[in-house]
C-alpha cells in the first residue's frame, strides 16, 4: 500500500503485532530516502504499528532537503513551516535481528494525499504509467561498497586480488552473516564477490517490480550496516570512497515486457531487440544528460566517472559493453532472467527510487515517442577518436557537478517526466554541496563524505 489511505483490519494488525513480538521485535523503524540520497527514519514501539501505518508519523518538509553535511537547502516551497506524514508499508515490513523490524515509508500530506516530493510514490506512479501502456518492468540491483574502519579510514589490507578468492576468505564471517541475515529478512542474494577495489565487495539482488526492488536495496543496506558493525567495520556507499582508486557503482538491470512479451528479446533487430526495446534504449540514451543529476548528482559522483573505470561514462549502448552507460545482456542459457539492460552510470549517492523512476520514465518516453536505438557501439568507446565518437553520436557524460545539476535544472524533459518539485529539491541539495564545498580538494571531499550514504 503506497498511495491510498491505508485501511488495515484491526484483527490482521493485532496478529501482525503478536507475530513480530514472537520474533522478539520491540521497535519498528520506518525509513525514507531524501533528495540527497541519505536515509532518514522514525521508529515506534511495536505496539504502535497501527499508528505508523494508518496516520503515520510527522515529518517536517525539510526532511526532503537535508544535505549530506547536515545542512538544510530550503527552496521557495520548502520552509520550516508545515508537516507531512510518513506511513510505513505493512506489506513490505521485515523483521531484522536485534529486536528491530523495518518497513519503507511513503510520504503523505496532512490531508492524506501522496506528497509531490515522495520518491517512492513517484516510482509507483511511473510503474502505473507503464501499466497503462501494458508494460511491466522488472529491476535488479547491484550494490558495490567498500569496507572501512568505523571512523571511515581505509582498512589495512596488505594485499588485494581484484575479484579474488582471498577477499571472500578474509571476510568469510562477514559474508556468511550477510547471506544468513539477508535470507532471514526475505532477500535471497543472487551472488556475492570481492570487487576490483581494495576491500570492495558487491552483491546482486534478484529482479522484482521497481518499488519492491528499490525497497529491497534499502533493506539490504540496513543489513550490511548491521553486519558490518558486528565486525567493527562500516560499509562506504560513496561513489568515490578513495579517489585515485576505482569507485562504487549502483548499477540497475531493467527488463520490460509488453503484454507479457519481453521487449529486449524475440524481435527482429540486432540481438533480437524488438522495436519497443530499441525505442526504450533510444529514450534512455538520449535523456541521460538531462537526468544525470538524479543518477550521479553528488559532489563526489564525478570522481568515479572517468572512462576506463567501467562506470559507463559514455552515453551509448552495446552488448556486454562495460564502458557503455547502457550494457545490453542477451537472454539464453547463461542468462536465465532473460535479456535485459544494465544502466551502469548510476552511483550509490543517488536516491534509488528516483534513479529507477528516471530511467523507466525515459524508457517509456522513448517508447511512446517511437524512438529508435542509436547504432550499437561494439568495443571500447574510449578507443574511438573524438572524430569517430562524434560520427557515432557518442557523448561522454559529464563528471562536473555544476554541469550535471545545471542540465537537470534547465531540463524540460526531466521536469515534464518527473515533476518540478522533485527536480527542485534535487537541484537545491546538490547546489548546496557545490557552494558549500567549492574549492575543497578531492581527497578532503572523499574523506568527508565517505560514510554519507551508509546506513
Ligand atoms: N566499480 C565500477 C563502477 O564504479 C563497476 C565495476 C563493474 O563493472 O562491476 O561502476
Ligand atoms: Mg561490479
Amino acid at each position: 500500500m503506497t498511495e491510498a489511505t491505508a485501511v488495515i483490519d484491526e484483527t490482521a494488525l493485532n496478529l501482525k503485532i503478536s507475530e513480530l513480538q514472537n520474533k522478539g521485535v520491540r521497535i519498528v523503524i520506518g525509513s525514507m530516502i531524501n533528495a540527497s540520497g541519505i536515509a532518514m527514519a522514525k521508529s515506534v514501539p511495536v505496539a504502535r504499528l497501527g499508528a505508523f501505518s494508518r496516520s503515520g508519523m510527522g515529518t517536517a518538509p525539510v526532511w526532503d532537503v537535508f544535505t549530506i553535511d547536515g545542512g538544510i537547502a530550503l527552496t521557495d516551497k520548502i520552509t520550516p513551516v508545515g508537516d507531512r506524514r510518513l506511513r510505513i508499508d505493512l506489506e513490505a515490513l521485515r523483521a531484522l535481528s536485534g529486536g528491530r523490524a523495518w518497513a519503507p515509508t511513503s510520504i503523505f500530506t496532512q490531508d492524506g494525499l501522496p506528497a509531490s516530493t515522495c520518491t517512492r510514490g513517484l516510482l509507483k506512479r511511473i510503474e502505473d504509467q507503464l501499466a497503462e501502456k501494458n508494460l511491466t518492468a522488472l529491476v535488479g540491483h547491484e550494490l558495490e561498497f567498500v569496507l572501512v574502519n568505523p571512523d571511515g579510514r581505509a582498512l589495512d589490507e596488505s594485499y588485494w586480488t581484484p575479484y579474488g578468492l582471498s577477499g571472500l576468505l578474509d571476510r568469510a564471517a562477514f559474508v556468511d552473516d550477510l547471506v544468513i541475515e539477508m535470507a532471514a529478512a526475505g532477500i535471497s542474494l543472487e551472488q556475492v564477490h570481492a570487487e576490483y577495489g581494495c576491500s570492495q565487495f558487491e552483491f546482486s539482488l534478484p529482479p522484482a517490480s521497481p518499488v519492491e526492488s528499490a525497497d529491497s536495496v534499502i533493506l539490504a543496506k540496513i543489513i550490511v550496516g548491521i553486519v558490518a558493525r558486528k565486525y567493527n567495520l562500516r560499509a562506504s556507499f560513496s561513489p568515490s570512497p578513495f579517489p585515485g582508486s576505482v569507485g562504487s557503482g549502483a548499477h540497475q538491470h531493467f527488463s520490460l515486457a509488453r503484454n507479457g512479451s519481453p521487449i529486449f528479446a524475440g524481435g527482429s533487430n540486432v540481438h533480437g531487440i524488438t522495436d519497443d526495446g530499441g525505442a526504450a534504449i533510444g529514450g534512455i540514451i538520449a535523456g541521460l544528460p538531462d537526468v544525470q543529476g538524479f543518477l550521479t548528482g553528488s559532489i563526489v559522483s564525478g570522481l568515479r566517472l572517468a572512462p576506463g573505470a567501467w562506470s559507463g561514462a559514455f552515453a551509448c549502448w552495446g552488448l556486454e559493453n562495460r564502458e557503455a552507460s547502457v550494457r545490453f545482456l542477451a537472454g539464453g542459457p547463461s542468462n536465465p532472467h532473460g535479456a535485459n539492460i544494465e544502466v551502469k552510470i548510476i552511483d550509490p549517492s543517488a536516491n534509488v527510487y528516483l534513479a529507477s523512476a528516471a530511467v523507466l520514465a525515459l524508457a517509456l518516453d522513448g517508447i511512446t515517442s517511437g524512438r529508435s536505438a542509436p547504432a550499437e557501439i561494439v568495443g571500447d568507446p574510449g578507443a574511438l577518436s573524438e572524430e569517430e565518437r562524434n560520427e557515432a553520436g557518442v557523448k561522454i557524460l559529464s563528471g562536473d557537478p555544476k554541469t550535471i545539476i545545471d542540465a537537470l535544472d534547465t531540463s524540460r524533459l526531466a521536469r515534464q517526466l518527473l515533476g518540478d518539485d522533485i527536480v527542485d529539491i534535487t537541484v537545491a541539495v546538490r547546489r548546496h554541496e557545490q557552494v558549500t564545498f567549492a574549492g575543497e580538494n578531492i581527497e578532503a571531499l572523499a574523506d568527508k563524505f565517505r560514510l554519507a550514504w551508509s546506513i
